[in-house]
């Protein structure tokens, strides 16, 4: 692979990190993870809008402009003849002696790469998943999209250990999110229920883009946060992310959601997703 390292494109094998990074110190670096199917960017304007907003709550001063960091992405799309995957960006406050403190002059450093995987047609977007329920181990500003993912790391592997394919986080009562993903339920009714933003969840752009196209459609999405046994009970559950796109959750714990196969809502959800970003189907 061809990546981006502190203004170079350069194989992977010669690629550098300092040892007094902070991003790899303190995890003091904000991330993105935008999708690529068929060679272009999906929602790339959410990810990148998102990922300034983390960088300012952070105070981290990247001197590169929304479109200096698109082209950086369609270039390591481009060298690496990506076709469907996604494209990372990283963005670390800087190298500096190891202080909890740091200067407002350093100077950030942003780092990329591309990874080659297939995103529409998978098998759990077919069949659907099994998502574990876990305590939500993390810090108290989830809405910043950090490289400090220590809490996802062990609950996605604990997840895995019990035969799950994917794990959603509960804190006082309430489902907050997926590991790595925004959790949403179905009703009887058929509203689809999503957590309100807040400092609690990340805010998802994948959920963003599918809500504009929900209005669109005149299908109902109400913003406010679900227990793990409403899930459960569910007519429908499915999950959304940069990388897994619309995907069915068709078993919460123990308990099969609906009949354990993705619900047709769910089914047009999916459509409408790849339909917008020009993904036959
Ligand atoms: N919530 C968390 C904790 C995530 O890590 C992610 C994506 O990785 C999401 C939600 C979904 O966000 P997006 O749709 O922007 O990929």
């Amino acid at each position: 692979r061809i990546v981006y390292v502190h203004g170079q494109f350069i194989p992977e094998e010669e690629a550098r990190i300092g040892l007094f990074d902070r991003g790899f110190l303190f995890g003091d670096a904000v991330y993105e993870v935008t999708a690529v199917i068929g060679g272009r960017m999906i929602d790339n304007d959410l990810h990148l809008g998102r990922l300034c907003r983390s960088l300012k709550e952070l105070a981290i001063p990247l001197a590169l402009s929304l479109e200096q960091i698109a082209g950086i992405q369609a270039e390591l799309i481009a060298r690496n003849d990506l076709r469907d995957g996604t494209v990372y960006l990283q963005v670390s406050r800087g190298e500096a002696d190891r202080d909890f403190l740091y200067s407002e002059a350093l100077a950030p450093k942003l780092v990329g790469f591309t990874q080659a995987k297939m995103l529409s047609g998978t098998r759990a977007q077919r069949d659907g998943i099994a998502v574990d329920l876990a305590d939500d181990p993390r810090w108290k500003r989830r809405d910043i999209k950090t490289a400090m993912l220590l809490g996802q790391v062990m609950a996605k592997q604990a997840a895995r250990a019990r035969g799950f394919d994917d794990v959603w986080l509960v804190e006082n009562g309430l489902v907050t999110e997926g590991a790595s993903s925004t959790a949403h339920v179905i009703t009887a009714e058929g509203h689809i229920l999503t957590r309100a933003a807040s400092h609690v969840t990340l805010p998802g752009c994948t959920q963003r883009a599918l809500a504009k196209l929900c209005a669109a459609e005149g299908l109902q999405i109400v913003e406010r946060a679900f227990a793990p046994g409403e899930a459960q009970a569910a007519a429908e559950a499915f999950q959304t992310s940069a990388s897994s796109l619309v995907t069915p959750v068709v078993r919460i714990g123990v308990r099969l959601v609906g009949n354990g196969r993705p619900g047709p809502m769910t089914r047009k959800l999916q459509a409408l997703y790849l339909e917008a970003a020009g993904i036959a189907h």
